[in-house]
């Protein structure tokens, strides 16, 4: 295995030892926050007790409303003098969450992203080019940060502006990109219909995250750009981008466990899951002296995919991200999840890259409409032709749901696109025209 740094040859006992010690120090750290000493307080936890990195079981959650109950920076840790970054969480909802950083916390984080990006075969011969935004959002200056430590040149092209990015590609023969998925299936749709071949751009890896997206949505993008994706995972609350990455085999997001505390439980009874089992997602920092947090609860579920990778390193894998236990909705009693309905959408060649569930309520009844973007060479089949895929979409989805969805087809480009984060479901449920 080709490493960037030791702690990625650890073995498991290795990680757990330092896990084991790091958690002792972060402890000690987060007490300087009245709300963890409160805590620590009350769990009877004191550092010395740590023997294990399970010892964490001991403590209760985090939540996003602790987090947002001490905004702006009530859970810092060291005085404002010590503090040079802060980010915010990208949430829509809600009052905002804030994260601060030290020197040395921007610091590990750019080491954290590095590795990351080195385990999927970046090297500093490679030109970057940061295709998201930047500002409070972590993955514009998180990414930045670690694609100049691995010593990229990199271009910080920030969110939109499409043409320009095609043009930066070229110009500076980019090899290597970090895209949000639905971004990146629309730069490859504009540059076919402007009649090139998104094929022929020199890129050869694509770091893709930040939001959920399929298998088949993977599949997609690296034939269209003819490249590699590996799928990013980070979150704000955890530094950002560099929490978790894909290597080379795209069996899972490794989680770097020399920096965090992994575990699922069951986001009901928040009992610890086993290896293998779905749940929501709750990490440790362990390398934080800003904002250090303990049991944060992420609402993402996923689960460890159980044994080693062949890669070699001993940092457990999780699965893809499903979605967010928040994304969820209920229909008829069913609970849903976008990324369910994205699967088959995703299996229809004819489909185009951009779709919307919409929710709706008429009288009593509620109803589930997909609309579905179409590839503009299927847009002008016959009606007939264009019924019977409808038909079937609307079948495969009742397969996978249990639902019989309403499936509207409509032209290529006609939904609503976001800049950063692509919005899949509107409620309409509740709205006082019933919806329709
Ligand atoms: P932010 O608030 O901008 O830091 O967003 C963090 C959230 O984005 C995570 O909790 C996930 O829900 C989502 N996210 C980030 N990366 C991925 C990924 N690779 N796959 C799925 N969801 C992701
Ligand atoms: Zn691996």
């Amino acid at each position: 295995m080709e490493y960037y740094d030791i702690a990625e040859t650890w073995s498991a006992d290795q990680i757990r030892e330092e896990q084991t010690k790091r958690l002792r120090a972060t402890i000690t750290q987060a007490g300087k926050a009245p709300f963890y000493a409160k805590i620590l307080d009350e769990a009877g936890l004191c550092p010395g007790d740590i023997t294990s990195p399970e010892d964490i079981r001991r403590l209760p959650f985090t939540s996003k409303d602790d987090l947002r109950a001490q905004y702006p920076d009530r859970l810092c840790c060291v005085p404002r003098a010590q503090l040079v970054r802060m980010h915010c969480s990208s949430g829509t909802t809600g009052s905002p969450v804030a994260v601060c950083y030290t020197q040395k916390d921007v610091d590990t984080w750019a080491d954290l992203m590095a590795r990351s990006m080195f385990a999927t075969g970046i090297r500093r011969e490679d030109t970057f080019q940061n295709m998201s935004g930047y500002g409070l959002f972590t993955g514009g200056l998180g990414i930045h940060y670690g694609a100049e430590r691995l010593g990229c040149m990199t271009i910080p092209a920030g969110a939109g502006n499409t043409r320009r990015q095609i043009k930066l590609i070229k110009d500076f023969g980019v090899t290597a990109v970090h895209i949000l998925p639905s971004y990146a299936l629309h730069v490859a749709q504009q540059i076919e219909e402007e009649g090139e071949d998104p094929r022929e751009l020199p890129l050869r890896i694509a770091l893709v995250g930040a939001e959920p997206y399929t298998e088949e949505t993977r599949r997609r993008i690296e034939s269209m750009l003819d490249l590699k994706v590996y799928n990013s995972f980070g979150m704000s609350e955890m530094n950002g981008p560099g929490v978790g990455i894909e290597c080379q085999e795209q069996s899972g997001l490794h989680i770097w466990e020399d920096a965090y505390i992994l575990e699922i439980i069951d986001p009901e009874t928040g009992r610890t899951l086993p290896d293998g089992e779905t749940g929501e997602l709750v990490m440790t920092t362990l390398t934080r002296e800003g904002m250090p947090l303990l049991r944060y609860r992420t609402h993402d579920l996923t689960r460890i995919i159980p044994g080693d990778c062949a890669c070699g390193r001993k940092h457990r894998r999780i699965d893809r991200i499903l979605g967010r236990s928040d994304d969820m909705f209920i229909l008829k009693g069913v609970n849903i999840y976008p990324m369910q309905i994205e699967q088959v959408l995703m299996g229809f060649p004819e489909v185009g890259h951009n779709y919307l569930i919409r929710l709706e309520k008429q009288g009593l009844l509620e109803t589930l409409r997909v609309l579905v973007e179409i590839r503009e060479e299927h847009f002008v089949e016959d009606m007939r032709v264009l019924r019977s895929l409808q038909e079937s979409i609307a079948r495969r989805l009742r397969d996978e749901i249990l639902i019989t969805p309403k499936v509207d087809l409509v032209q290529g480009g006609s939904l609503p696109r976001t800049e950063g984060k692509a919005r899949r479901v509107e409620d309409l449920r509740d709205a006082p025209e019933g919806g329709n």
